[in-house]
């Protein structure tokens, strides 16, 4: 009988899944359970805010993007029955399955912070972490020529935990370029005791944040934001002011997991094994991209490098053969430094982001600002449409990371 793979998400994950097995194999039948009409490439609405570009513009119908044969019901999952195989949709209908493969990715939840959805909520409170939110935060920022802006995260995780410091490196160079740099006062407020959370990266990166004037208030675990004082407040009573402030809000798991019995943790993402990406729930249970209960970075590229080993450890599963891939955490990030540059960063769940040059010898600089980085990070969105999402492997960017062409380097010598 033909074996059904049901995948919950058509986000970056979901519909890496579904391209790469519907080469793999053929005669599987392949069902993609996802709501919106539309793909997001999400790394764009980091530009919405700054005038480069329209949310629309990083969109693309889904079902275009879907290799033919994958079955797309544009519904959402209302709850899984791990013990029965059963996926239940918001539509009524129960769908069996053989694999379920869970790609429905993180959730904001504004609401969890007291006031942050108060009066100023998209007057003068934003995010840029959804689609609305940032086209609403680009006519704020167009407005904005004098006071205090706050980036602030409210605690991890979060997706792509390098986006905020690159907004505030973006504001700095909008400002700069408006003229208006020395009126505006550009604070990261972070929960984490220091720019970023792996330390060569986040000493290097801290130090361009101090070369450009954006000040860092470090270990600020944010409990309230009082919108009509326009402040933030810590837990332990600290105050920061603000005239605008940029939230990136609490993330957790997608809610259908909460009435899925024993599918998730108390945050809704699914406890899975780091190195198979089978869930550690049920074993024909498998987790992609920022879904899973991980160390690693949710990323988009995180999910494009587990894409090659999931696919194999799936079809391996329905072979009743044992899983042979290994995913070793790798993650790859281009971090923009304004002013037409950008940072590379290149890491795995033991190795931290190192100097030196990435995919080797000659590649692109590791850990400096460049302009060929920033083209880099320009160029990412052609290849994620024509490459990642169809599932095409890229030569030499594959899911283990590259050890040659890096450095070693103690954090005190940056
Ligand atoms: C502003 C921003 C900038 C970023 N920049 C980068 C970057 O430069 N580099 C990088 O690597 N990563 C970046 N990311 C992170 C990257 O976009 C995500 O990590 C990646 O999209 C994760 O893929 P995913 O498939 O796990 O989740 P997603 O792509 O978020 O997809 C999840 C899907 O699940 C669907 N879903 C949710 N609930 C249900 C339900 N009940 N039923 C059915 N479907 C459901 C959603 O509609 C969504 O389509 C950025 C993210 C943001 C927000």
């Amino acid at each position: 009988m033909t074996k059904q793979l049901l995948i919950l998400g058509g986000g970056t994950g979901g519909v890496i899944v579904a391209n790469r097995l519907r080469r793999m194999d053929p005669e599987l039948a392949i069902t993609m359970i996802e709501p919106s009409p539309v793909h997001t490439y999400q790394p764009g609405l980091l530009f919405v805010p700054f005038g480069k570009g329209t949310v629309e513009e990083f969109q693309r119908p889904l079902e275009r993007q879907l290799h033919s044969g994958v079955k797309l019901l544009q519904t959402k999952v209302e709850s899984v029955d791990i013990n029965a195989h059963t996926v239940a949709t918001t539509s009524g209908d129960t769908l069996r399955y053989d694999v379920l493969v869970v790609a429905t990715g993180a959730t904001l939840l504004p609401e969890e912070t007291d006031g942050l959805l108060g009066e100023g909520w998209g007057k003068n409170a934003f995010t840029f972490y959804d689609p609305a939110g940032s086209a609403a935060l680009a006519k704020a920022m167009d407005s904005f020529a004098s006071g205090r802006l706050v980036v602030n995260v409210i605690d991890m995780p979060i997706k792509c935990p390098v986006a905020p410091l690159e907004f505030s490196f973006l504001a700095e160079a909008f400002f700069t370029d408006r003229h208006v740099r020395d009126q505006v006062d550009i604070t990261y407020v972070t929960p984490l005791d220091s720019a970023f959370t792996k330390p060569v990266a986040s000493a290097r990166l801290g130090r361009l944040m101090e070369e450009r004037g954006i000040k860092v208030i470090p270990s600020f675990n944010t409990g309230q934001v009082d919108e009509s004082g326009n402040r933030l407040i810590s837990y332990d009573g600290q105050e920061v002011h603000y005239d605008l402030l940029v939230s990136v809000p609490l993330h957790g798991g997608a809610p259908y997991v909460s009435n899925s019995p024993g599918l998730g943790d108390e945050i809704n993402f699914i406890p899975t094994d780091e190195a198979t990406l089978q869930s550690l729930v049920a074993p024909e249970v498998f987790v992609i991209g920022d879904a899973a209960g991980l160390s690693v970075s949710k990323a988009g590229s995180v999910a494009h490098f587990e894409g090659e080993v999931i696919t194999k450890n799936i079809l391996a599963f329905l072979a009743g053969k044992p899983l042979p891939a290994r995913f070793d955490g790798h993650a790859n990030c281009f971090i923009e430094t304004g002013h037409r540059k950008a940072l590379l960063i290149d890491f795995n769940t033991s190795i931290e982001p190192l100097p030196g040059h990435f995919p080797g010898p000659f590649g692109l600089p590791l850990l400096k600002e460049s302009w060929l980085n920033h083209l880099g990070k320009l160029a990412f969105e052609t290849m994620y449409w024509h490459a990642l999402l169809p599932g095409i492997s890229i030569p030499l960017i594959g899911p283990e990371m590259p050890t040659r062409g890096k450095g070693s380097l103690a954090v005190t010598e940056l």
